[in-house]
């Protein structure tokens, strides 16, 4: 496999304000061209064949230098996040390279965005736990509905696939979160929500689950789902779960009339962000809400980079 420096496609991108990771310096380990061994129908990159390495490689030392530079330039990074155009695990000297991350990185921590199909790699398995935080993509569970929308490189199975996140979790100090992409008629079905909570019930110390839907030009003529449809959809997940709607762009106007049971009792199923209020809340429950804070009844609980509003009796009763 040859090394080529390719010097001229910037390996480095940001700052970018991220409201669920902070201020995130990105390094792309794949610049020049799309090398995934997923060819998902709503990727926001251009439709390319699948492929089990990456044979466009950049070479550690120019990721090093230029990730040098741009942390001397920006003074408030809190996250340095390995990405690619594709699946970042492909890069071959992964482990070098946060090896030599972690000399410089200070007090930053390093995130990497995968879509889990890699950790079937013992390799790559392994050095995925040297990370701070990991996010680790889990659209299906069942092979048809997996294979549909993911479309993975021959040999990618998702039983094992499941198998290994599962054990990823369990074996994972950092931070892990999970992210769900639904698609229009496809990972929004009833029984595939369901196989999807059976096996996020499975996992170990998850920070949170981030579920959202298309929100750029897909790679194929496939469609999101509504705001409304994904907070069905986190209904239908167990309450246990942290799950968190991450997709604002899809938002449509659906609020409605909550007494103060209702939002106890909504509250009581699923700690919502103040975003969520604004999508979901008349101004009359907004103030129903605003008394309810004031009481003491509801109060806001940290989370990462969100604030969730949850009842006061169940953030004592965790404690
Ligand atoms: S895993 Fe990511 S980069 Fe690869 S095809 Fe899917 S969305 Fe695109």
């Amino acid at each position: 496999m040859s090394v080529t420096a390719l010097v001229e496609n910037k390996t480095i991108f940001g700052p970018i304000r991220s409201r669920r990771f902070g201020n995130s310096l990105g390094i792309d380990l794949s610049p020049a061209l799309k090398q995934c061994n997923f060819d998902c129908l709503y990727c926001e990159l251009a439709p390319a064949a699948t492929v089990d390495k990456q044979t466009n490689i950049v070479s550690v030392q120019t990721i090093i230098e230029d990730l040098k530079n741009a942390l001397d330039e920006h003074n408030n990074i809190d996250v340095i996040t390995l990405t690619a155009n594709g699946e970042p695990t492909l890069y071959p000297y992964l482990s070098e390279l946060i090896d030599e991350i972690a000399k410089i990185k200070g007090e930053r921590e390093i995130l990497i965005l995968t879509n889990s199909a890699a950790l079937i790699d013992e390799k790559v398995f392994q050095t995925l736990l040297k990370l701070d935080q990991v996010k680790l993509s889990l659209d299906a569970v069942t092979p048809e509905v997996f294979k549909k929308i993911d479309r993975p490189h021959k040999g990618i199975e998702i039983d094992i696939l499941t198998c290994k996140v599962q054990e990823f979790s369990q074996e994972f100090a950092g931070k892990l979160y999970i992210e769900i992409l639904f698609v229009y008629g496809l990972n929004d079905t009833k029984e595939e929500v369901q196989a999807i909570n059976e096996v996020l019930k499975t996992l170990s110390h998850v920070e949170r689950i981030d579920i959202g839907t298309i929100d750029r030009p897909p790679a194929y003529p496939v469609q999101g789902i509504s705001y409304t449809e994904l907070y069905e959809i986190a209904q239908m997940f167990d309450a246990s779960l942290p799950i968190h709607i991450a997709s604002r762009t899809h938002a449509e106007s659906c609020v409605s009339s909550y007494t103060d049971e209702k939002i106890i009792n909504t509250l009581d199923k699923r700690p919502l962000t103040l975003e969520d209020i604004e999508l979901l809340f008349d101004e009359d429950s907004k103030s129903r809400l605003k008394k309810l804070i004031e009481t003491g009844d509801i109060t806001t609980n940290r989370i990462g980079n969100l604030e969730f509003l949850v009842l006061s009796k169940n953030l004592k009763r965790k404690r």
